[in-house]
């Protein structure tokens, strides 16, 4: 039976820890394929365009979106974000577990579009922690980092859309707990429903048999 794959959304607070995050869990276990995004900010320091995000302009952006080459896209603190559709579609296709690393509207347009998507949400485990990370990263100005934190009070009132809250405290326990939910979500009923069916028509097909 063919494997179907996870399409899993992790969102989050800026600074909550998503990249760091994801970056462990794929150099820890192979049944992955993250997407990159495409975005018109800045790159920051060490980020590399087609291994952090395609870094395009507003113009190129906006032709992806009239292409129709965008799976979901968002503005967000004044720059646009969104999901190149090929390599999700692709990536889909070969069974693998996918994950788009998104913010909250384009996770509900997902969720829309495709409603076994599950949703995480990653919170760090307090405020001033969050604010600590945010200021240690280094690569945002206080203002850009005041208008983040902002971003963030609106970002907790859509959490409830969610399906699990991950907190990450101590990163591989943060790790595993991911890790966990894709595992279980490969056990939910309506993904091997069908195998209960073929057995169950096996096994009838067997006890008739034996009438006979
Ligand atoms: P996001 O992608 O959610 O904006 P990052 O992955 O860039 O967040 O992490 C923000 C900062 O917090 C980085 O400097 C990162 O090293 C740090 N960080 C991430 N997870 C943890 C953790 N569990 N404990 C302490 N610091 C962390
Ligand atoms: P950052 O600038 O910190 O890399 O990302 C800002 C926000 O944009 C984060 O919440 C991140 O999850 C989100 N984001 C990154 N890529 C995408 C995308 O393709 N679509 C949407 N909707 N949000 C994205």
């Amino acid at each position: 039976m063919k494997r179907t794959g996870i399409l899993m959304v992790v969102s989050g607070f800026s600074g909550a820890g998503k990249g760091t995050l994801m970056k462990r869990l794929l150099e820890r276990y192979d049944n992955y394929a993250l997407s990159i995004s495409m975005t018109t900010r800045e790159p920051r320091p060490g980020e590399e365009h087609g291994k952090h995000y395609f870094f395009v302009d507003r113009n190129e952006f906006e032709g992806q979106i009239a292409d129709d080459g965008l799976l979901e896209y968002a503005e967000y603190c004044g720059n646009y974000y969104g999901t190149p559709r090929a390599y999700v579609e692709k990536c889909m296709e070969e069974g693998r577990d996918v994950i788009l690393e998104i913010e909250i509207q384009g996770a509900l347009k997902i969720k829309d579009k495709f409603p076994d998507t599950v949703l995480v949400f990653v919170t760090p485990p307090d405020a001033g922690e969050l604010k600590r990370r945010l200021t240690g990263r280094g690569t945002e100005t206080e203002d850009v980092i005041r208008e983040r934190l902002l971003r963030a009070v609106e970002e907790a009132r859509g959490v409830e859309n969610y399906d699990y809250i991950v907190v990450n405290d101590e990163l591989d326990k943060c790790v595993e707990d991911i890790h966990g939910i894709v595992t279980a979500s490969h056990c939910r009923v309506q993904k091997s429903i069908v195998r209960i069916e073929k057995i169950s028509k096996e096994l009838s097909d067997l006890s008739k048999g034996e009438e006979q």
